[in-house]
Parts: structure tokens; sequence; C-alpha cells
């Protein structure tokens, strides 16, 4: 919740609030209780004002942070990195950059509880993400990654189980809608390379940064920019210009360019572009489909991209790799990385490798690799 001072408006503060709610829906009004102490209570008390902003997986650290520390010590926007926008019809109240959605709230009633005052507000506005809206004008907050607090524990919003008024739903009104906020995701055990997906799927999150470590025709930079939304980086790598041509265009069709970083480079100097840890690192082995089938991946440099990957994964993160032994070279690359991987410390990674034992000698394979700590 960000609130401003009257006298000051300059200066602004941000509250992590658990008590909150909708308590009227013609006008729509919330209530927030706030502890009289608190350096949040003052501000709204004289201004009138504040803006309730959900959070999201990429604001967690933040909304942690602002409720344990206090706005009169610090700013905490600054040294939580986020930045404030103007908030629709609010005098001083501002409203965080980038939350999901925001609430323009004036009170109009303030009641004592004891330990804490409820703040009573009409809410004036709502401003909801562009990502989020579709082009009926329909807000899709279960695309957002909202998180929960319940007794002391920040909880993903996940799954959706239904709708409201689904008890009573019509049998066709039901599907038409659980096939929008639940759409079917059939489960196929079709390749090494679905089975890469599932798991980055798993483990990728909003505003991550993850790595492509061979770019190819952009199919799994895409996906990964996807995955980690546009608060997030995937940095890709391949030494052809053909591949980092292809792989552009393709981000620029979905609108995707501004979370990628490409390098017309060979991901065994990785180390040298990516500076931050990484959620996951993504290697898919072989040749660029549809160009010289000479050009290859080789285990020399594989080996030291992935050494390099192996440093820059963070703590519970995963490096993923798919290998291609239906020719000489992959052959030797996937034997050479099993027993690159398999000489790793178990009290430092777990190693798994996926193979599909009746598809041939040449079928590809799926290595996985979660850092421990
Ligand atoms: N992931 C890609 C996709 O989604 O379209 C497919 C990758 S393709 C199987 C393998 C790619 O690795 C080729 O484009 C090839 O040019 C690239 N490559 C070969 N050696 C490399 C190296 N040292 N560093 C980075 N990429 C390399």
């Amino acid at each position: 919740m960000s609130c401003a001072d009257r006298e000051h408006p300059e200066n602004r503060n941000l509250i992590t609030v658990a008590w909150a709610g909708t308590v009227n829906s013609e006008p729509p009004m919330v209530s927030i209780s706030v502890m009289k102490k608190r350096y949040s209570h003052d501000l709204i008390a004289r201004s009138g004002e504040f803006v309730i902003n959900l959070t999201d997986e990429k604001m967690l650290w933040a909304a942690d942070f602002c409720g344990v520390r206090s706005g009169r010590e610090l700013d905490k926007a600054a040294a939580a990195g986020l930045t404030y926008r103007p908030a629709e019809k609010m005098m001083y109240a501002p409203a965080v950059e980038g939350t999901p959605l925001s609430l323009s709230c004036r009170v109009t009633r303030t009641m004592e509880m004891g330990s804490h005052d409820l703040f009573l507000a009409e809410v004036e506005a709502v401003q909801v993400r562009a990502d989020l809206m579709d082009d009926k004008g329909t807000v899709h907050l279960e695309k957002a990654g909202l998180v929960a607090y319940s007794h002391g524990l920040y909880q993903r919003v996940g799954e959706v189980l239904g709708f409201f008024g689904w008890s009573v739903a019509r049998e066709e009104v039901y599907r038409q809608r659980m096939a929008v906020v639940r759409p079917e995701q059939g489960y196929e055990l079709k390749s090494a390379r679905f089975l890469a997906k599932d798991i980055l799927q798993a483990a990728v999150h909003a505003g991550d940064r993850v790595i492509d470590a061979t770019m190819g025709n952009g199919h799994d930079t895409a996906f990964l920019c996807e995955l980690v939304g546009p608060g997030g980086r995937v940095y890709a790598f391949d030494i052809q210009s053909q591949a980092v041509r292809n792989t552009a265009e393709r981000l620029e069709k979905q609108g995707l360019s501004d979370r990628a970083s490409l390098f017309q480079e060979g991901h065994e100097h990785m180390p040298e572009r990516v500076k931050e840890p990484v959620a996951a690192a993504v290697f898919n082995l072989g040749w660029l489909p549809g160009a010289d089938h000479r050009v290859t991946t080789r285990w020399e440099t594989t080996k030291i991209a992935l050494a390099g990957a192996l440093e820059l994964i963070r703590p519970g993160g995963i490096l993923l790799v798919c290998a291609y032994p239906g020719h000489p070279e992959g052959d030797r690359e996937r034997n050479e990385m099993i027993r690159f991987l398999s000489g790793l410390s178990n009290r430092k990674f777990n190693v798994l490798r996926q193979s599909f034992l009746n598809a041939g000698p040449g079928a590809p394979e799926c290595f996985v690799v979660q850092k421990l700590h």
C-alpha cells in the first residue's frame, strides 16, 4: 500500500498490509487496518488517501521488506528497487510502477479497533497493467502471478479451481468459462524437449534471469522470455549470425524483444556476459535446423560452457541439456557429458538423466542438474 504526506507530498511511503479487504460494492469500498504507531498511519490520517498495489512474485521481496522496515528510517521504495507512478484521482498518494492492479482509495471513516485503526475508504479508480487486459477489456488477474499472505507465509496464487457462481452454472456456461480461465493442457510424454519444457515451467518464474546457451531458431529463447515475463531477462548465445537473426525476428513478432540480450558469441564466453545469478541455463545441443550440419556444438566448448553455467546458476536453479547422440559428434558429446555430470558432487548437485528406452540408440536425451546450495 502506498501513501504520502499531505504537507510534504514528496515524502512517500510503502507499507505492507495483511488485513485488507473489500467491504462494500456500491459504492466500491475497502478497509485496511494499520497500527497507530506506524509511519504510514499518520500519512493516511492526514492526507485521507492510500493506494492498494497488488503484489506479484516479482514484487514479493520488496513487499516483505516494506512490511518490516520503517519509512521513518529510510526511503523504502528506493531501498527495495521500486518506483512510484501517479495514481489516478489521488492528490498525494502514488501507486507502485509495475503492480498488476492498483486501487486509488479515499478514506471516509476511521475506526479505533484497539491495536489497529481501521480505515474505511471508497475506491475512486482502478488501474490494471496493460498485459493483464485482453482485447475485450476483460481483466485476467489469474495470469498476474499474484502472491497471497497466509498465517506468516507468502504463497503463490495458483491453479484456477472454479469461478464465482460455478456451483449453480448451467453446464454450457460452466464449460465456456472454464475453457477461458483454465484452458486444457494435455500432457505429452513425447520427447526430451517436452520434458525439458515441463521442468522449465516449474523452475522459472516471473522476474527470473535465465540463459539460453544455444539460440538456434529462437523457440527456446521465446519460451523462456514468456516464463520470465516483462521484469525478467534471457541471455542467449549462438555462434551463427543466422541463428541470432532468426531469434531476433521471432522475438520481435511475439513482442518479446525487450526481455532478451542476444549475443553472437560461443556459449563458452557466458561468464564474460552474464554477471548475475540465473534460475536456469538451457542447452539444446547439435546443429541449427535447416542450416549447415557441420556447424554443431562440440564437447570442447560445451564443457567450458557447462562449467560456466553451473557457476552462474543460483542455489535451487537448474541446468537443462538436450543431447542428440544420433550423429558422431553428438554421440561423443553425450558420452563425455555423462562422464562430466556423473563426476559432480552429490552434496552440491542433484543430477538426472532422462532417456526414452524404447526409442532406439540415437534418441535425444535430457539431462537435468539442480544446484543444491
Ligand atoms: N534452442 C534452439 C531453438 O529453440 O531453436 C535450437 C538450438 S540448435 C539444436 C543448436 C545451436 O547451437 C545451433 O544454432 C548452433 O549454431 C549453436 N551452437 C553451436 N556451437 C555453439 C557455441 N559454441 N555456442 C553457442 N551456440 C552454439
